[in-house]
């Protein structure tokens, strides 16, 4: 199995952080003996976590233990630093890169790290991106939205453009949920925005008409099995039907974009694998687990393995082939 949605989370100390930001930069808390540890930004917590996150010897041991063979790696979204000034950004990017990277070298051929990029600044996202992967990043990890600005953005657009012209593939991570105001308890923005996010990411993209400007060599992923999006498509190409303002910048139904997109089987349920498998087709899924956050998949790759109505080379698609080809492993 190849798991291509997996997070780290480097051992960046207090003082690290605070020469950055001191209110919001995050970092590694390690409890005595080092069995737990607390992201912190600031002084707030933000989450608890364990070895696996941070030790790759912990890690490698526990894909033994589940049977992955090779994970791509990417930031914990918190790390992403859209909020800071471009060089600041820039200069975070780089050493956060350069952390995910010495952790991937544990064991290079079955480690393999994504990058993250200053995404508030295009001229510093494609230097960062094309530094990185030369310095042997398999792709970029992206959020899907900086502040205010969608993935319809005209810069987002063009490092988009950029990627696709580079042949360094994209996945785009939902973060900075939306409507945290009415949402404090229960953790109902990873349940209720997260997937909404990822959605408005792929809708964006669809409606403002980009991915008739961006070239269809563009490989780009959307994690969680792409959020709310492929059971909604169908409530999308309704109002393009009945709404010009709809289609006014969109000349295509919705649904034809579908296959453009990528999308990860983190949906923990058969009924929706099906529903995503037959929306994006099998070659457009690939096994992504969310390791080794608790809302990740604890048997990993069990959803696809035990799916009854997946043929056997469509799970072996899932499971590992889409994965190799998406990012040349
Ligand atoms: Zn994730």
């Amino acid at each position: 199995m190849i798991d291509m949605h997996s997070h780290c989370f480097p051992l960046i100390s207090q003082a690290e952080a605070q020469a950055v930001d001191a209110q919001r930069a995050p970092w590694l808390e390690i409890e005595p003996g080092g069995a737990r540890g607390m992201i912190r930004v600031g002084d707030r917590p933000f989450r608890p976590v364990e070895p696996s996150l941070w030790d790759p010897a912990v890690r490698l041991a526990e894909m033994d233990a589940q049977g992955v063979q090779q994970q791509v790696v990417c930031a914990t979204p918190v790390m992403f630093g859209y909020g800071w000034a471009a060089t600041v950004a820039a200069d975070w990017a780089e050493r956060m890169n350069e952390h995910v990277l010495a952790f991937c070298r544990a064991d290079p051929q079955r480690l393999h790290a994504l990058a993250q990029v200053p995404l508030q600044s295009l001229e510093h996202a494609c230097r960062e991106a094309r530094r990185a992967r030369d310095a042997g990043c398999v792709g970029v990890q992206i959020g899907n939205h900086v502040g205010e600005r969608d993935l319809d953005d005209e810069a987002l657009v063009e490092f988009l453009v950029f990627c696709a012209h580079e042949r360094i593939p994209v996945l785009v991570h939902p973060w900075d949920m939306m409507g945290g105001g009415r949402m404090k308890k229960w953790m109902l923005p990873w349940l209720v925005s997260m997937p909404a996010e990822t959605q408005l990411g792929m809708m964006s993209l669809i409606l403002s008409g980009a991915l008739e400007r961006i070239p269809e060599s563009l490989k780009i992923c959307f994690a969680h099995g792409g959020g709310s999006f492929a059971w909604l498509l169908g409530r999308a190409d309704n109002a393009w039907h009945h709404r010009d303002i709809v289609r006014q910048d969109c000349p295509n139904l919705p649904s034809s974009y579908a296959r453009r997109f990528h999308v990860d089987s983190a949906v923990f349920d058969e009924r929706a694998l099906a529903l995503l498998v037959d929306v994006m087709g099998a070659d457009r899924v690939m096994l992504g687990s969310d390791y080794p956050f608790p809302l990740g998949e604890q048997r990993i790759g069990s959803l696809v393995r035990e799916a009854g109505f997946l043929e056997d080379a469509q799970r072996r698609g899932i499971l590992q082939d889409n994965a190799r080809a998406f990012f040349g492993l």
